[in-house]
């Protein structure tokens, strides 16, 4: 029955130049994101919205699963195409929708909001509005009118056809893939940076990632958890190249010469570190992480302040201010969290000290890693070097 969707956007972040880049953005990732579904659909961008026209059969819940995962709408609705036959057929289109989506015996307020795309139609909007609210009023005795607080809108838009819609869905809000700029995300294993990876995304932000492993400590599915993160949350942001880091050299030597409890410390500069280069070579003017503070002992402030201090582009941490069953809640709503509980080793935790240190003074973490001079930046190359990268589609 519907052969379209009528999506809509907020108004921030769009006025003036940028609202075609922004549109033209929107339409993109619509046409992507239903290119899946069914026969796919025709994307475009008539007046102040995206209509997403269906090319053939599709299955209706498959289309709004994908819809609810584009950035930048504020709500979409199925929508009815119908040929302009004339004002009685025009009626007896609205009610058999709005019999179908409510049926005949709903008792609410309602408001008919009309639209004309062109101005040869025979009423004007305020016109057409008021005769097509008397058809539902006779139609449906629950119904009665209320122009401020209505329970239900109904839209009619005449265009080249005539389209009609009620039925509202959430969309995901924030901005379009694809018009910030590029993050590298440091993606593990774990609950929180997969989350990370997908608040920066409703920001409007394309993805880079970097996963360190260290085999043999870590295994090929610990690794593959991470490709199937990435591909769980790609279809929120959008494909991404994951580059995968061997980290392993790089953490025994570590082990070998410094202080034991400084071991995720200076391990996590060196990540960062890694991750900075790759970022700079792939047009990245970010890093993510899913860090959240005072979660875990490398994430007090002042380990914050000692990781922090290895990067020179700005490091972002969008899950700063969550609490951990906050993060676990949107992870759930997301679809990443039963895949990010699986019980594989991470390499963080495997020569992880009994008492890391909690309060890192930034001198004495740089004296420790002092004794990595000269061993450590052949070791930095070679994993550079070896890295692999994966396409998350
Ligand atoms: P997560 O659920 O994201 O793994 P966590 O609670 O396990 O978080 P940590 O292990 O302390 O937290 O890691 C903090 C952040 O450092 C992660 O959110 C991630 O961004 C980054 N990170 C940690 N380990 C790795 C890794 N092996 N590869 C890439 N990034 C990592
Ligand atoms: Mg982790």
């Amino acid at each position: 029955m519907y052969r379209a969707f009528m999506l809509k956007y907020g108004e921030i972040g769009i006025k003036g130049k940028n609202r075609a880049v922004f549109e033209e953005a929107l339409r993109l990732s619509t046409e992507k994101a239903l290119s899946r579904v069914g026969d796919g659909f025709t994307v475009t961008r008539p007046n102040g919205r995206i209509l997403a026209e269906a090319k053939g059969d599709y299955d209706f819940d498959e289309a709004v699963d994908a819809l609810k995962k584009v950035f930048g709408y504020v709500s979409f609705h199925p929508a009815k195409i119908v040929d302009d036959k004339g004002l009685p057929e025009l009626y007896k289109e609205v009610i058999s929708l709005f019999e179908k989506e409510y049926g005949r015996d709903i008792k609410a307020s309602f408001k008919v909001k009309c639209k004309r795309g062109r101005k040869n139609y025979p009423l004007d909007s305020m016109e057409l509005a008021a005769a097509v609210g008397e058809q539902l009023l006779n139609a449906f005795p629950g119904l009665s009118v209320d122009v401020h607080e209505p329970d239900i809108y109904v839209h009619v838009e005449i265009r080249e056809k005539i389209y009609i819609y009620s039925k509202e869905f959430e969309g995901a809000k924030g901005l379009p893939r694809g018009v910030s700029g590029k993050t590298m995300l440091l993606l593990s294993g774990g609950i929180d940076s997969p989350v990370a990876g997908f608040r920066m995304a409703r920001r409007g932000v394309t993805l880079e990632a970097v996963y360190f492993h260290a085999p043999p400590y870590t295994s090929e599915r610990a690794k593959n958890k991470v490709v199937k993160l990435g591909e769980l949350i790609s279809r929120y942001t959008g494909p991404f190249r994951l580059h995968i880091v061997n980290f392993t050299d790089i953490q025994l030597k570590i082990l070998d010469k410094c202080p034991r409890d400084e071991l995720t410390i200076i391990m996590r500069r060196y990540m960062m570190k890694i991750a900075e280069t790759i970022a700079k070579e792939t047009g990245c003017l970010s890093l993510t992480t899913g860090e959240s503070i005072g979660q875990v002992a490398s994430q007090t402030m002042q380990s914050l302040n000692c990781t922090n201090a290895v990067a020179s582009l700005p490091v972002f941490r969008p899950l700063i201010t969550y609490d951990k069953q906050e993060i676990m809640d949107e992870a759930e709503r997301i679809g990443t969290y039963e895949t990010s509980v699986l019980p594989y080793e991470d390499c963080c935790t495997i020569f992880v000290a009994k008492h890391p240190v909690t309060k890192p003074r930034l001198s004495v973490i740089e004296k420790s890693e002092e004794s990595l001079t000269g061993e450590i930046e052949p070791l930095l190359e070679e994993a550079l070097r070896t890295q692999e990268v994966v396409e998350i589609v």
